[in-house]
Parts: structure tokens; sequence; C-alpha cells
């Protein structure tokens, strides 16, 4: 179902349920914005949303129906916080609803316009349905340049961090250690969002603050297993990352240079 399709079932869904039994529901538990949430999505009993067999007990998480073998997800409706047990093709609707329980509503169309653009772009330059990792990664590439260029550096590391994680979940091994090196080098550069901080002078909130710059170690850890696969000695390691860097550097307002932060890398990576 495309997401104006779902979007605007999501109202019509509201109009009717606003006469069913569930208008009950005492005004004083109902939320804010709550005319718009659906009352009656998802199972609140231990029954699968697809074929709406009796389940042994209700499943906590992420569970295979054993009857029509189809993947139960379990939420919390936004409505009214019950424990639901819903299809997959309904995870975005509840994942809308939330927003706009939590007032971002404006965010969640904002990214959906994002990856729906970047979805029909790469189906009419390919001429077939793009595999969804191919377009998760073209998103957080899109939502990572668009940080940089607002001046925060620090949530544009994060989406390349997960652009690293998504090149390692399809095994492209190679790239998603050339992502890390590009992660690491901000996290030495200490990477800071500045698109709220306008008012303040450049030189009291700069771009980027070395002092405070620091390794993930848990980043540091994936890019040791990803050097064993490859096989990677410490020559390759560090032609790659002043190989991937010095664009990085050149085309930023990183202050360290590859060379010297390859000095601080180093020490957590090799020795
Ligand atoms: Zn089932």
């Amino acid at each position: 179902m495309g997401f104006f399709q779902r979007f605007k079932n999501l109202f019509i869904e509201t109009d009717n349920s606003s006469s069913s039994k569930d208008s009950s529901i005492s005004v004083g538990s109902v939320k804010k914005g709550a005319k718009k949430l659906s009352q009656n999505i998802g199972e609140t009993e231990a029954i699968c949303p697809y074929c709406h067999k009796k389940l042994e007990k209700k499943p906590s998480r992420k569970t295979k129906c054993p009857h029509c073998e189809n993947y139960i997800y379990k939420r919390t409706r936004p409505f009214d916080d019950a424990d639901i047990l819903i299809r997959k093709d309904q995870i975005d609707q509840i994942d809308e609803e939330w927003s706009i329980v939590n007032g971002s509503h404006d965010i969640y169309l904002k990214e959906k316009h994002r990856e729906k653009r970047i979805r029909d772009g790469m189906r009419e330059r390919f001429g077939k349905e793009p595999a969804d990792d191919d377009v998760e990664f073209r998103v957080l590439n899109d939502q990572a340049v668009e940080a940089e260029f607002a001046g925060d550096w620090g949530f544009a590391r994060n989406y390349r961090l997960n652009m690293a994680k998504n090149l390692e979940k399809r095994k492209s091994h190679e790239l998603s250690l050339r992502m890390y090196f590009h992660v690491c080098f901000l996290d030495i550069n200490g990477p800071n969002n500045r698109s709220g901080m306008q008012s303040v002078d450049l030189d009291k909130y700069p771009y980027f603050t070395p002092k405070s710059g620091f390794l993930a170690p848990g980043v540091i850890k994936r890019m040791k297993k990803l050097i064993s696969k490859l096989e990677f000695d410490e020559e390759d390691c560090k032609q790659g990352f002043v190989e991937v860097n010095k664009p990085i550097f050149e085309g930023s307002p990183t202050p360290l240079s590859p060379e010297t932060a390859w000095l601080k890398l180093k020490k957590e990576l090799i020795e």
C-alpha cells in the first residue's frame, strides 16, 4: 500500500471507529492527538494478526506464527498503550501514530518523502524495484549530506556510522571498513552540531573540537573484525584511512589531517 493511501486510511479508520464500541474509553485516558490514532489496530489477545488462529501464549517479541509462518510483531498501541500484536505491513502505521503522539509528525512525513523520492529515483534509473538495503544506504547518505550542509557534523557522523553498518550487514567488508575509517576521522576531530547555534561565534563553538574527540570502543571492535576478515596489515589500514579521508579533510572544516588522525587511531586499532 502506498504511503498516501495508508495515510488516508489512517484517518478513515479513525472516522469509522469513533462510533464503535471503543469510543466508551474514558476521555481522561485519551492522549493528545488521539483523534488521529487507530483504536482497534492490532490483536490484544494471543491471536495471530495474519491467520487469526490462537497462539499458545502472547509473544513478547518478534515471533513466527506456528500456523501460517508469518512474522508477528509486538508493539505498544499509541492510542491506549495496549500491548498489541501486528503484521509487518502495520509497522509503519504504528510508527507514524507514535510520531503524532510525540509531536514529531512533521519530521516523520519529511523522512517518508525523502525515502519515496530516493526509491522512485532508483526504480527509474535501474528499471526495477530497488532492494531495501540499497534504499536505506542512499537515504542515510542523503541525511548525512543534509546534516553536513547544516553544520551538524555530529549528526552526520551518526548517519555515516549507520552507512558503515549497512555495508557490514551486506558483507561489503572493505567498503564497510572504509566507511568506519570515515567515521573515526570525524570522531577524532570531535564533531559538533551547529545548526541550533547560529547565534554563537564559530570560534566559541566551532564545527569541530579535536580536544573533545573520541573513538567509540564499539566501532573499534567492529573494525578489528573486518580487518582480520580482510587480512589487512597496518600499512593497508593506514593507506586506506588516508585515501578515504584526504578528500573529506579538504572538503570539510576538519582541523586534523588524516595523517595526524591516523596516529590516534593506530593506537586503538593496531597497538
Ligand atoms: Zn498465523
